[in-house]
C-alpha cells in the first residue's frame, strides 16, 4: 500500500512537471508565433488537457479530504467553489481565460490590466483587489482571503500540498526579502500603468514570466514537494504581504485607538 502510495506521488508530481514544462515551451513560442505556430498549437493542446486533468485530480482530492478530515470541510467547500469558478467556470461560460483575474487581483497578477481583458473583469477584479480583499481582511484578518478563498496557494495546499509530509525550513529566510520586493515591483507596476499605460504590455510580459516561474513551476514542481503546501505564500505571494499589511495596520490603528495619547 505504501509503495503504491509512493508511485502514485511520483505520478502526480510527474504530472506537474510535465505540465508546466509545457507551459515554458508555450511562453517561449507566445513571444514569438511565426516562428512555431504548429508547436504553440501543439504546446497549448497539451498544456490545457494536463491543466484539465490536474483539476479532476484536485477535485477528486476535495471530495476525499471532506469525507475523510470532516473538521476540513467548510474551508474545503469554500475553497473549491472560489477555486473552480475562476478556474473553470467563467472562462468556459466566457470562453475567456483572462476571467481567472477576479480572484487573482493586483498585487497577485496585472492580468485586470491586460489590453485584451474585457472590461466587465478589470472592473470585478479592481473591486475585489482594492475593497473586497482589504474589507475581508480588516473584519477577519490573514484567514479570511489566504486561509478561504484564494484559489491558489490556499486551494493547493489543502490539496496537492497534503499529499506532500516533508517540510525542509533551510530556505525561510528567503520570505524576509522576495515578497516585499515582488509587492514593491508590483506597486511601481500599478503606477506605471495608471500614469503610462502604454507599459502594460512589457510589464505584462515580465509579470507573467516571474509568476510562471515563482507561482506555478517553483512552487508546483519544487517548493510544494519540499517545502511545504504553503511555502508559494510565505517565500514569494506579493497578495500575501499585501493581505500581511492590512493586517499590521489594523492591529497598530486597534492599539492606537485603544492608547489614545
Ligand atoms: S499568500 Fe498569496 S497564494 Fe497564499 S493564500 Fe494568500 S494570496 Fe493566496
Amino acid at each position: 500500500m505504501k509503495k503504491l502510495k509512493k508511485i502514485f506521488i511520483f505520478l502526480l508530481w510527474f504530472l506537474f512537471f510535465v505540465t508546466f514544462t509545457a507551459e515554458i515551451v508555450k511562453l517561449i513560442f507566445e513571444q514569438n508565433p511565426e516562428i512555431g505556430h504548429k508547436q504553440l498549437g501543439l504546446a497549448n493542446a497539451f498544456f490545457w488537457s494536463s491543466l484539465f486533468l490536474i483539476e479532476m485530480i484536485m477535485a477528486g482530492f476535495v471530495i476525499t479530504f471532506i469525507v475523510k478530515y470532516p473538521s476540513r470541510r467548510k474551508r474545503l467547500v469554500i475553497l473549491s467553489v472560489c477555486h473552480f469558478s475562476v478556474i473553470l467556470l467563467f472562462p468556459v461560460v466566457f470562453n475567456d481565460w483572462s476571467w481567472t483575474c477576479l480572484l487573482y487581483p493586483w498585487p497577485h497578477s496585472l492580468q485586470a490590466f491586460d489590453p485584451m481583458t474585457p472590461k466587465a473583469a478589470l472592473l470585478l477584479s479592481s473591486v475585489i483587489g482594492f475593497f473586497i480583499v482589504p474589507l475581508i481582511t480588516l473584519k477577519w484578518g490573514a484567514k479570511g482571503f489566504c486561509g478561504y478563498i484564494c484559489p491558489h496557494g490556499a486551494f493547493f495546499s489543502e490539496t496537492y500540498g497534503r499529499v506532500f509530509s516533508k517540510r525542509f525550513r533551510g530556505v525561510d529566510w528567503m520570505k524576509r526579502y522576495i515578497p516585499p520586493i515582488y509587492f514593491m515591483f508590483m506597486t511601481a507596476s500599478l503606477l506605471s500603468i495608471i500614469f503610462f499605460p502604454y507599459t502594460i504590455t512589457q510589464l505584462r510580459t515580465v509579470q507573467k514570466m516571474v509568476y510562471f516561474i515563482t507561482a506555478e513551476f517553483l512552487y508546483f514542481v519544487v517548493c510544494i514537494p519540499l517545502f511545504g503546501g504553503r511555502s508559494y505564500c510565505t517565500l514569494f505571494c506579493p497578495m500575501g504581504y499585501y493581505v500581511k499589511r492590512i493586517v499590521k495596520f489594523k492591529n497598530r490603528s486597534g492599539k492606537s485607538t485603544l492608547n489614545p495619547k
